[in-house]
């Protein structure tokens, strides 16, 4: 298949491939997108194939308008009609229960769907103009980090998918914050960019999904796609936790080991820490103050270490104070959670 790519003032173009039943990877403010209509089962099957995606893991419905989200579910409670007009447009995904216009395939069998209404103008001229509600998954190849840039939609997908929309570089490069609103508290299943505290703010209580938090496998994440392997560049990844003074030490001191078996190491820290490490090359992430910065970089630079043929990578832990938890949820699985103390 020859794949187009397209500059994105162009939405004529796209727009009637997604009606037709094509494929279209488009930016979003997260992550870029793999998109099709979200009611038609045949594009859903196509965006599994074209990633090599489990079909147990299900796809997030992308809407313009409020109006669509009551199309698609049984109900409406109150709690996401709170988060809805708190965070929409923006990087939040509701889970509802959901009624028969979308079909299984687009939801890998569940009878809730995932629903999140994007603040990209590309997006949302995307849905707007297609006439379709678009069903996107990220647009990597499955198990490797999310795209946070055309580029990176070109190296996984280029010739198995209709046409890439190029909008430059995204704003977050964290995917969405997942919300279930099906049982009695909402429960965030996969954390983002929108925070527990942000959450708690506007509903009064929430919780995260223990499946999340534990390191203990026994704990299985609510949402399919946290269960699987994720993010993880080839070479192996370990995250080095502790004071800081102690974690540079033990870096340094662990790279210097690599150097002596004759692998190819690197080093993943801050801005304020990168001229702290020798012996093997340092990638850095960003500054520590500016968290944003660091959730934007993330994945870019984990695709980096496979271009660099990097065997063996130490990492900071960026326990941020806002979207910490997102950022190390992702690093946690990059890293297979291998953790040393320093
Ligand atoms: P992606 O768009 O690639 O970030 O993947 C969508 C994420 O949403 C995956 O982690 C899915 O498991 C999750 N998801 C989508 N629909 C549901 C649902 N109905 N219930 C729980 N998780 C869901
Ligand atoms: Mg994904």
């Amino acid at each position: 298949m020859n794949t187009i790519i397209i500059n994105d003032n162009n939405i004529a173009v796209p727009a009637r491939i997604i009606r037709e039943g094509g494929l279209v990877a488009f930016p979003t403010e997260t992550v870029y997108g793999l998109g099709g209509d979200a009611k038609n089962p045949e594009a859903s099957k196509k965006i599994y194939a074209a990633k090599g995606r489990p079909s147990d893991n299900p796809l997030i419905v992308h809407i313009a308008e409020i109006h669509q989200l009551y199309e698609i579910v049984e109900d409406v409670p109150e709690a996401a009609l709170k988060l809805a007009e708190a965070f929409w447009p923006g990087p939040m995904t509701l889970i509802l229960k959901k009624n028969e216009v979308i079909p299984k395939e687009t939801t890998g069998g569940l009878d809730t769907v995932a629903v999140r209404l994007p603040s990209h103008e590309t997006a949302q001229a995307l849905i707007r103009e297609s006439g379709c509600m678009i069903a996107a998954p990220s647009a990597n190849t499955s198990g490797r980090p999310s795209p946070t840039s055309a580029s990176h939609v070109v190296e996984d997908l280029e010739g198995k998918i209709d046409a890439i929309i190029d909008g430059g570089d995204v704003e977050i490069g964290l995917e969405s914050t997942i919300i279930d609103l099906t049982g009695d508290t909402p429960m965030i299943l996969r954390p983002g960019y929108v925070s527990l505290e942000d959450v708690k703010r506007v509903t009064g209580a929430a919780e995260m999904d223990p499946g999340i938090l534990s390191e203990n496998e026994n704990v299985r994440p609510k949402a399919p796609g946290m269960r699987y392997r994720h993010y993880a560049p080839k070479g192996s990844l370990i995250i080095v936790e502790g004071q800081q003074e102690a974690v540079i030490a033990k870096i340094n001191a662990l790279t210097e080991e690599a150097a002596k078996t004759g692998q190819r190491a690197a080093v993943l820290a801050t801005a304020e820490t990168a001229d702290r490490y020798r012996g093997a090359k340092v990638y850095n992430i960003g500054s520590f103050a500016r968290e944003d910065e660091i959730g934007r970089n993330l994945y870019r630079t984990l695709r980096t270490f496979d271009e660099e043929n990097i065997e063996l990578i130490y990492s900071e832990s960026f326990e941020t104070p806002h979207i910490g938890q997102a950022i190390m949820n992702r690093l946690l699985k990059a890293a297979g959670h291998r953790i040393i103390k320093a």
